[in-house]
C-alpha cells in the first residue's frame, strides 16, 4: 500500500497524458498552449506500466487528464488499458468537452465510467470569454449524450469573482440535471498571480448559502476526490465544493499525480517532479517501479504552501492536470 510518513494512503492517481490544450482559459493558459506539441508524452506501454505499479500498491481510481486528454487520438486505447488494469475499479477523464458529441461514444465503448467536464459558465458569452471558444452548446450536447450512455458525469466550474449570476444559473440548471457540479476555488499558479488576486473567491460563502437553503452534506468515500459534497431533495443534481485554501485541506489527501512526461508529483504545487521514466521501460520489472514509488512517497510534504503565495514550480495546471 502506498502510505506516506503521515499515514496518508493513496487510492487515487491523476495521470496527465498530454500538456497540449486547444482552449485558452483565462486562469490557466490565457495565451494558449506555448509548449512543444511534439514533446515525448508517455506512450501506451509506459502508461500501462505506470498503472500496473500504482494498482499493485492500492490505487483504485485513475483520472486521465492534461492539458486536454481528448487531443490524444489514442485516448480510447488509454481508457481501455486503464479499465483492464487489475485493481483499478474506476476510470475517469477530465475534459473541456471539445467535440464531445463526436467522441463520447468511443470513450464509452472503451469502458469509461466517469467524466468530469469543465464548464465555468452556463452563459454562452461568458463561456466564450473565459475559454476563448464559442462552444458551450457543443459541450452541453456532449454532456447530455454522456448521461444517456449512463456515464457518471460531473461538471467542474471555477468559482470566480465577477461572474454575474454564476451560482443562480447553475442552481436553476441542477433542479432538473442529474449531475454533480463542483465549484473549485481558483488556485494561484506561477503564471497568473494577478488574475488570482482579482478573481479568487472563497467557497465558504457558497457553502453557507447552501446550508441555509437546506442542502445537506454527503460523506466522502475513501477514493473520493477533494470535494465536500451536498444534496437537496428538490434538486436532481448535487453540488461539491473544492476549497484548497481551507485549513486541513491536505490532511485527507489521497491522491498522487504523474505528469505526461512521467514525473511523479507528490503535490500539485511541488518544486519539481520526480522522474519515473527509467522505471517505465518494458525491460524493467513492475516491482522495481513499485519500490521507487514507496521510497519517493516518504518525501510528501504535510501541506501545500499556497497560503504563503507559494505555488512551487507550477506555472499553470495544464502541465500536470488540475
Ligand atoms: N483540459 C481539461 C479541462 O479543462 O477539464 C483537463 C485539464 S484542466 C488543467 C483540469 C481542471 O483544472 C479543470 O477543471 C480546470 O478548470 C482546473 N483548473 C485549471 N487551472 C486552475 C486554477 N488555477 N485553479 C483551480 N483550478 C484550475
Ligand atoms: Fe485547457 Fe483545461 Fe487549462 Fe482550460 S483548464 S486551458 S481547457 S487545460
Amino acid at each position: 500500500m502506498l502510505q506516506d510518513a503521515l499515514g496518508r494512503r493513496f487510492y487515487y492517481l491523476r495521470l496527465s497524458i498530454t500538456d497540449v490544450c486547444n482552449f485558452r482559459c483565462q486562469y490557466c493558459l490565457p495565451d494558449g498552449y506555448q509548449g512543444r506539441p511534439d514533446a515525448a508524452f508517455l506512450n501506451l506501454s509506459e502508461i500501462r506500466q505506470t498503472l500496473r505499479a500504482f494498482a499493485a500498491l492500492g490505487t483504485e481510481k485513475v483520472r486521465l487528464t492534461g492539458g486536454e486528454p481528448s487531443l490524444r487520438p489514442d485516448l480510447p486505447d488509454i481508457i481501455e488499458t486503464a479499465v483492464n488494469t487489475p485493481g483499478i475499479r474506476q476510470v475517469a477523464v477530465t475534459s473541456n468537452g471539445y467535440k464531445l458529441p463526436q467522441r463520447i461514444d468511443y470513450w464509452h465503448r472503451a469502458g469509461l465510467q466517469q467524466l468530469n467536464l469543465s464548464i465555468d459558465s452556463l452563459d454562452a458569452e461568458q463561456f466564450h470569454e473565459i475559454t476563448g471558444h464559442d462552444r458551450l452548446a457543443e459541450v452541453l450536447t456532449g454532456l447530455d449524450r454522456a448521461l444517456e450512455l449512463g456515464i457518471n458525469t460531473k461538471v467542474n466550474a471555477l468559482l470566480m469573482r465577477g461572474l454575474d449570476n454564476q451560482l443562480s444559473r447553475f442552481l436553476e440548471w441542477l433542479k432538473h440535471t442529474p449531475v454533480t457540479l463542483r465549484f473549485i476555488e481558483v488556485m494561484q499558479t506561477g503564471d497568473q498571480a494577478v488574475f488570482f488576486r482579482q478573481h479568487h473567491l472563497s467557497g465558504q460563502g457558497v457553502k453557507q448559502r447552501l446550508l441555509d437553503d437546506g442542502w445537506q452534506p454527503i460523506l466522502r468515500a475513501r477514493d473520493a476526490g477533494p470535494a465536500e459534497e451536498f444534496w437537496h431533495p428538490d434538486y436532481a443534481g448535487r453540488i461539491g465544493l473544492i476549497m484548497p485554501y481551507s485549513p486541513d485541506f491536505c490532511s485527507s489527501c489521497n491522491r498522487l499525480r504523474v505528469s505526461s512526461t512521467g514525473k511523479l508529483h507528490l503535490c500539485l504545487f511541488t518544486e519539481q517532479g520526480l522522474d519515473l521514466r527509467p522505471w517505465l521501460q518494458p525491460e524493467v520489472a513492475t516491482e522495481a517501479l513499485q519500490a521507487r514509488l514507496i521510497e519517493l512517497i516518504q518525501h510528501k510534504a504535510p501541506t501545500h504552501l499556497l497560503h504563503q503565495g507559494d505555488s512551487g514550480a507550477t506555472s499553470n495546471l495544464s502541465i500536470i492536470g488540475g
